[in-house]
């Protein structure tokens, strides 16, 4: 039964209006109000006091007047994971976007510079990257021409507080132990577990392999998604705070881990490396000339490279990897760009967000195919062997199992073909007294963080295999949490 006639007259119309512009919005409507989404979200474990989509959606029918400035509005990191867990199947993130360009457009919140100031002091805070946050959470166009008055008000407000953020000093935190922390990577992980630990006084550094810090949103997420002078700033920030962050640095490498612990006295580490290292298709052909992996792809023009790619380009998977490696092959000069995906766009495990944007811009995505071979001539590629395939039942991922249909190959041209299947943790340069897991995954305690090690914890995408930023946020920030207690001597381990 739609709950739409039981608000007032203004939320009918809102809501109508909201409506037309998300087809989820509709489905509201049929929110049973079980908290699932809040229960699932994990920016509600970093602002419990600002943020929970239950409650307000539930506003939405009840007081819409306060809505475009309540700041649940504007928190939503758009990481969907609150989607499957709905027993409606709503889009969340969806709604919150619709819901945020409406208010700016039809004018129900006009002061978006004040909004946004308020939103930036709750952020700060509690995590380093309120920047990079709002960056990503807002997703202003970033484009020109901007494509509405959402973007330019968004971007007009976000340059500003750049600025603003830019000349604001920061005091270095008074050192107040004699404890080290080692944090091995600089990602949003890293860097926030080390920010929380530099205002509780310890001394920390953080070891990082490559030549600039902050892991995938440096070497991952391009330019046109996240100016990396923001990410520039934050880091600088925690720099200013007292947070030695040494480049370079491979543990395994430059400096073995056992070292940590040994002669370089560190009483705690935390490790937060990621997942880089990217699955191979294991067909034939793929050590061609003109087959590249999409991260390699992505760091090298992060890191300012230019690649060269050739005019078709075959990029092989449907996640969030895939699209900003076709979106950036395109920027690259590629004139034509297909992603090859073997399931249903039902099953893509790419943002939808993301999906949405790399077709808008002319990128073509087909489903239910897959390379069965990369041809070439010379040694360089020239095209792939596909083979169509079916959706069977599901698989260990919950999502059905794509099988091949015999007989249904057919081939396609191709100058470059990027490969993006996924990525998983390299922990090779870890000791064996670390459990690692069946994916190459740290295990630890879901609650504390700690590796079978003690006093070694680790957080983020080599705990999680590849997830989001937020999510990276929230483990650095419990993982600093759990390292305080452990130097404190309080008890780590829960029962
Ligand atoms: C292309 C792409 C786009 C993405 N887009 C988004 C997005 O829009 N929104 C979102 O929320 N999430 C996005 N993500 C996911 C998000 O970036 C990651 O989930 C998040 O960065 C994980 O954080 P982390 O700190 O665990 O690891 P990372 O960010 O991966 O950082 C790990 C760091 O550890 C370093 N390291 C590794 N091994 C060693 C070693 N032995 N010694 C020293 N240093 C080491 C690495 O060089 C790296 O700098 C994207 C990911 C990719 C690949
Ligand atoms: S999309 Fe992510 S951040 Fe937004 S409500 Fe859902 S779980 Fe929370
Ligand atoms: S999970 Fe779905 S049904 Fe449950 S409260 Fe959230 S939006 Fe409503």
């Amino acid at each position: 039964m739609s709950r739409f006639p039981q608000g007032g007259p203004q939320t009918v119309r809102i809501l109508k209006e909201l409506s037309k512009r998300s087809l989820d919005a509709k489905k509201l409507a049929y929110c049973d109000e079980c908290g699932a989404c809040t229960g699932s979200c994990p920016v509600v474990r970093i602002f419990p006091r600002h943020f929970n989509p239950r409650v307000f959606f539930n506003k939405l029918f009840l007081e819409f007047a306060n809505v475009s400035t309540e700041t649940d509005l504007w928190l939503c990191m758009m990481c969907y994971r609150c989607h499957s867990r709905c027993p409606h199947g709503l889009k969340l993130p969806e709604i919150f976007l619709s819901l945020r360009e409406m208010v700016i457009e039809q004018g129900y919140l006009q002061d978006v510079p004040s909004k946004l100031q308020e939103i930036l002091e709750i952020l700060r805070e509690e995590i380093p990257l309120s920047l990079v946050y709002t960056w990503l959470c807002l997703r202003p166009g970033e484009e020109e021409p901007k494509r509405d008055k959402f973007d330019t008000a968004i971007l007009d407000a976000l340059q500003r507080h750049i600025m603003d953020y830019k000349r604001k000093e920061v005091a270095p935190s008074p050192k107040t132990t004699k404890d080290k922390i080692a944090i091995i990577g600089s990602g949003p992980a890293g860097l926030t577990a080390a920010w929380e630990l530099v205002r509780r006084g310890f001394i920390v550094t953080v070891f990082e392999a490559l030549s600039e810090p902050g892991g995938m949103l440096r070497v991952g997420i391009p330019e046109y998604r996240l100016p990396k002078e923001v990410l520039d700033a934050e880091i600088e920030h925690i720099k200013d705070l007292g947070v030695e962050i040494r480049t370079n640095t491979a543990i395994g490498k430059a400096l073995l881990f056992n070292d940590l612990l040994g002669e370089e006295r560190y009483t705690a580490i935390f490790i937060a490396t990621g997942a880089h290292r990217s699955r191979k298709l294991r067909i034939e052909g793929e050590d061609m000339e003109g087959v590249v992996h999409a991260l390699g792809l992505l760091r090298q023009v992060n890191l300012h490279k230019q690649p060269r790619l050739g005019e078709k380009v075959g990029i092989v998977g449907g996640g969030n990897t895939a699209m900003d490696a076709a979106r950036t092959a395109q920027r690259l000069g590629a004139k034509k760009v297909n992603i090859l995906y073997r399931r249903s766009r039902e099953e893509m495990p790419a943002n939808p967000l993301e999906v949405e944007e790399a077709e808008r811009s002319g990128v073509e995505i087909h489903f239910l195919l897959t390379p069965r071979k990369i041809l070439g001539k010379n040694k360089q590629v020239v095209g792939a062997e596909c083979i169509r395939m079916k959706l069977g039942s599901p698989d260990e991922s919950g999502r059905r199992r794509p099988i091949p249909i015999e007989g249904s190959e057919f081939t396609i041209e191709l100058d470059t073909a990027i490969i993006a299947i996924g990525e998983s943790p390299d922990t090779s340069f870890l000791p064996n007294e670390i459990k690692v897991t069946e994916w190459n995954t740290i295990e630890v305690d879901p609650i504390t963080l700690e590796t079978s090690l003690p006093g070694v914890f680790a957080g983020g995408d080599v705990v999680s295999g590849p997830a989001s930023v937020v999510e990276a946020i929230d483990a650095g920030k419990r993982a600093a949490i759990s390292i305080n207690r452990y130097l404190n001597g309080a008890r780590v381990k829960f029962p």
